[in-house]
């Protein structure tokens, strides 16, 4: 109320009023823009001719054109047909998934109006606990940002590695990383909270008691958690203990169906396909009223990333997985994405199984909705790093996917602005075009109010303050794009992946070697483990060393028996692959066929199985 107040007086009196709100001398302003129309996210609706002045990062009035007197010293922007909004935010990124943040990603969150991102993992589990790597990168990243040498958006929390019970623990590292005990839990919260992380990454396979411990102990140091749902507690527990968000826009199916309880207790036993099909066709409305009711109660906040459920139900589908954004990914990172797609369609690529995965995403969407009616926060998150989630871009995918759900243009962009800031406690430097908020803007050529899709249409950033036009977002593109042009070694990979033979050929005549191992695979891994026979000829036609092993001891026969690669499995096998090479674990390929399942590939291993000398 004073603060409304207090804006009244200043639309009379300028000149007098700005500097109340801002250390500098009267008038003064970096930046101005002129004649705009603002969009109040959190009332949803447009505040046409405005003038919008900045000074030192800080936005420092917001008044109707007419009754501003420009400052000399500030550089304008005309705002005439255009719109502002508060920079948009990603409550769900990864920064290092191309292993080059400062090439790759930041420019693209920035290029795209991206002007804060929650990183949701931040480390890695180390053998010594005091060694915190992944914490301290981004810790420089975040202040390089921070004091402008960096150009990328806000880092605003950094979370833990995911506590994922016994999953990615190895012997040697300290016993408490397991959460196994309610001791063990309180441990690992008071070991986040020393180390510096702001906040706790909760993941699928803990413990229920090592949860509850963390969560109790969480609580009383201030420490927020957040992230995914533990398997063994219902949606109402986790809100109960106090998990600031949800993830992934799973947990409502998961809760809402009358095999919630059983499935808790690991009751269950048929298949994940006919369990995905029962949460999708028995969900009951009733069991989610008491969820969402909850969830209103206790503010937990859901990140849905709808996108993630979408890449599920899409993973085979041909122009989804040709993208023209794959410009913008290093190749070694869309060669784990399209692996990553692969063995989605693996885990069930029976027309049923592809139908679940597609119902269980446009159910997502419809929870969402219902959730958001029944007062449950949603905020927007991307995932951005994971497979074929782009930084920057698909937070625009992300708001297209909650208005497809169901919720008004300006309900979605005050998902991407106001409700994160609102989650982290912040909404008095950022979440709104008010004065005295941090200056992260995006203008618009188009209302984003009449389309969503208008946010897409940036005329210009400004971040923190510093001015970024239209000409400059297309240079930050085209660098991005030049820094994931691949050299000629994972053009090859690449290619062999593919199957693509002229690119093999042309790869290895630009200086690919043709046994290097990246990602611990060869050139000839890559081919066996996708089947790709004419690519296995020219590699060894051109001299592939076809029993090298990579460093877990793989050959490319193990692969194609991991696979069940029939073709390929042939023509290593008439090339003359030796069959009794063991892996590190000491498996032969026939083994590894076994332990697959892949039974053609048992019986062809077995037929060539010859007398050992
Ligand atoms: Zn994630």
């Amino acid at each position: 109320m004073t603060r409304h107040l207090r804006r009244l007086s200043c639309a009379v009196l300028l000149t007098a009023c700005a500097p109340a709100m801002q250390s500098g001398s009267a008038g003064e302003a970096d930046l101005a823009i002129t004649n705009v129309a603002v969009v109040d996210v959190e009332r949803g609706r447009l505040l046409s001719n405005q003038t919008v002045l900045i000074q030192g990062g800080r936005i420092t009035a917001v008044l109707p054109s007419a009754r501003v007197r420009l400052p000399t010293t500030a550089r304008v922007i005309d705002g005439r047909r255009k719109y502002l909004i508060p920079g948009l935010w990603d409550m769900h990124v990864h920064l290092y998934g191309s292993g080059n943040p400062t090439g790759i990603e930041l420019p693209l969150f920035v290029a795209h109006g991206v002007t804060g991102v929650r990183v949701m993992g931040a480390d890695r589990p180390s053998v010594n606990p005091a060694v915190t790597r992944g914490l301290d990168q981004h810790r420089a990243l975040q202040a390089q940002i921070a004091n402008g040498t960096l150009t990328g958006p806000r880092v605003l929390a950094l979370a833990s590695w995911a506590v994922n019970g016994t999953t990615g623990i190895t012997d040697s590292m300290p016993g408490f990383y397991r959460a196994r005990t309610r001791d063990e839990g309180r441990e690992l919260a008071r070991y986040f909270k020393e180390r510096g992380f702001d906040f706790i990454k909760i993941y699928g396979n803990v413990s229920r008691e090592g949860y509850l411990g963390l969560a109790e102990e969480a609580r009383a140091l201030g420490l927020q958690f957040a992230g995914h749902e533990p398997a063994s507690l219902s949606a109402v527990e986790l809100s109960n203990a106090g998990q600031k968000s949800i993830e992934h826009s799973r947990i409502f199916l998961l809760n809402c169906f009358p095999g919630a309880d059983s499935m808790q207790k690991g009751l269950l036993r048929e298949s994940a396909t006919v369990r995905r099909r029962r949460m999708v066709d028995e969900y009951d409305p009733r069991i989610c009223a008491g969820v969402f009711q909850a969830f209103a109660r206790n503010e937990t906040y859901i990140t849905p990333t709808h996108g993630t459920r979408k890449m599920d139900a899409f993973a085979d589908d041909s122009a989804y997985r040709r993208d023209p954004r794959m410009k913008y990914i290093p190749m070694r990172q869309q060669m784990g994405w399209l692996t990553d797609a692969n063995g989605m369609v693996a885990s069930d690529s029976s027309a049923a199984g592809r139908k679940s995965y597609l119902d269980f995403y446009t159910g997502g969407l419809t929870l969402t909705r219902e959730a958001y009616r029944a007062g449950v926060p949603v905020m927007v998150g991307t995932d951005a790093g994971d497979s074929f989630i782009f930084a920057g871009s698909s937070v625009h995918d992300e708001l297209e996917e909650l208005v497809k759900a169901g919720l008004s243009p300006a309900e979605a962009l005050r998902a991407a602005t106001l409700s994160g800031a609102r989650y982290l406690e912040r909404t008095a430097e950022f979440g709104t075009v008010q004065a005295g908020r941090s200056a992260d803007l995006v203008l618009l050529d188009g209302n984003p109010l009449d389309d969503i899709r208008n946010t897409r249409r940036i005329h210009a950033v400004v971040l923190a303050g510093r001015h970024l036009d239209r000409a400059r977002l297309d240079s930050m593109l085209a660098s991005v794009e030049t820094a994931a042009r691949p050299d000629p070694q994972v053009r090859l990979w690449a290619a062999a992946m593919s199957g693509d033979t002229l690119e093999i050929v042309r790869a290895l005549e630009a200086g690919a070697r043709i046994d290097s191992l990246g990602d611990n695979r060869r050139a000839l891994n890559w081919a066996a483990l996708n089947n790709r026979v004419p690519a296995l000829r020219v590699l060894l036609a051109r001299g592939a060393g076809i029993n090298l092993k990579n460093a877990t001891g793989f050959t490319a026969v193990h692969h194609a028996a991991e696979v069940g690669a029939l073709d390929a499995l042939e023509i290593l096998i008439g090339a003359g692959a030796d069959l009794t090479i063991r892996t590190a674990g000491g498996m032969l390929p026939l083994d590894v066929a076994r332990a697959r399942g892949h039974q053609a590939a048992v019986r062809r291993l077995e037929a060539a199985r010859k007398p050992q000398p």
